[in-house]
């Protein structure tokens, strides 16, 4: 197995450690690393209900151990900054990452906090360079869904906005993806997290930031989501849970060089006010946007491929979805969302009126809808909300 290196600018952890146990081999990755002292960044609920707790508690009894839980749901700056603090004052060799997006999100951003003598704030919010590397993390997910484990951006609230800072240093330095530690994911949970791991596949795929890198990762995730997502919701398996906890990794190490695009950029208020979970917020747009997509034209093409390129992506991806036009596209992951337990539209989730539609569309981050490949006007985005009329 590759040794391990300093974390640069490259497109995915140096060393994945993928399948079924595989958290048993942390105490080799630990030896390996020469990691005498850990900071064990967990969600308490999920390192016990997922069983990691019983498979590390052995591997890092004779180790120098620290735990850090002070974090919420979603990651605040301020207990960022308390964790960089204890950090600062007895840095670990380590910092072992275990839970969902939140746990690895905050071990992400404890790692470069911990070592730039800057005002954590002000590197979250990018004001302060990060020029020093990090601690190393090792994220080992607990869910499959975020891909966190793969990617160099994190997500964090400041005063109660949503910050996303990027930075290489930000990549964990390995990952152990071990499928059976999502076993115990009720279905609730299952499709929230598979749906973002779908959304995020698809999206990437379109996305302009998508490289043929990008595209062979999203591809891949695509059609394990699609294969195995549904039973993974309703009657899980061995192989369905391999094949999400895989895909969801996948479409990590897609968006970690694509980005996200629309249906990501429109969640966040759909999360915020109507309490969507983020896989479904995101995949209640997904569908309507996939139509819209593809009826881009060179006038309002983003890409600097242009529009016959988009529409090539978009071809392929109808091919995944085994589908012959959008609309097709559109019913079929309609289907999907309602197998599953999701809410098929914004409507369903809780957006009844224009005035609400107006509301969500005026907060969406028009910057990020730069990586779409298709410009989107106000009159779109509210189109996407209704999930009606743009066939
Ligand atoms: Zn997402």
């Amino acid at each position: 197995m590759a040794t391990l290196k300093p974390t640069t600018a490259i497109s995915r952890p140096t060393e994945v450690l993928f399948g079924e146990g595989r958290i048993a081999s942390t105490g080799e990755l630990l030896d390996r690393l020469d990691a005498r002292s850990v900071v064990l960044v967990a969600d308490p609920a999920a390192y016990e209900q997922s069983g990691a707790s019983r498979v590390l508690e052995p591997i890092l009894a004779d180790r120098d151990v620290r735990l850090f839980t002070e974090f919420s749901p979603n990651p605040k700056d301020t207990e960022i900054a308390a964790g960089a603090a204890l950090l600062v004052r007895r840095p670990p060799d380590v910092l072992l990452a275990v839970g969902g997006g939140s746990a690895l999100d905050t071990a992400k951003l404890l790692s470069v906090c911990a070592t730039q003598k800057r005002d954590p704030r002000e590197v979250i919010l990018g004001t302060a360079a990060i020029d020093r590397p990090g601690l190393r993390v090792i994220a080992v997910p607990t869910t499959a869904g975020t891909g966190a484990e793969a990617t160099h951006f994190a997500v964090v609230y400041v005063d109660g906005v949503k910050c996303s800072p990027a930075h290489p240093s930000l990549l964990p330095a390995a990952a152990i993806v071990d499928p059976k530690l999502t076993w115990s994911m009720p279905p609730p949970l299952t499709a929230s997290s598979g749906l973002d791991a779908l959304c995020q596949a698809v999206e990437s795929f379109w996305a302009v930031g998508a490289t043929a890198e990008s595209q062979e990762y999203a591809r891949e995730a695509l059609r394990l989501a699609l294969e195995h997502l549904e039973p993974a919701v309703n009657h899980p398996s061995p192989a369905s849970r391999a094949g999400m906890a895989w895909a969801a990794h996948l479409a990590g190490r897609a968006i970690n060089i694509s980005k996200t695009t629309a249906s990501h950029a429109i969640s966040y208020a759909l999360t915020s006010k109507y309490g969507l979970p983020h896989g479904m917020a995101v995949a209640v747009t997904l569908g309507p946007l996939l139509v819209l997509n593809s009826q881009v034209g060179e006038h309002d093409c983003v890409d600097p491929r242009g529009a016959t390129h988009v529409r090539a992506a978009l071809d392929e991806l109808l091919r995944l979805f085994d589908c012959r036009t959008p609309s097709e596209a559109r019913e079929r992951i309609t289907r999907l969302l309602q197998a599953v337990g999701c809410p098929t539209s914004p409507s369903e989730g809780g957006v009844r009126s224009a005035e609400e539609r107006q509301e969500i569309t005026s907060s969406v981050n028009v910057e990020r809808l730069g990586n779409n490949p298709r410009r989107l006007n106000t009159q779109m985005i509210e189109s996407l909300l209704e999930n009606a009329g743009i066939d």
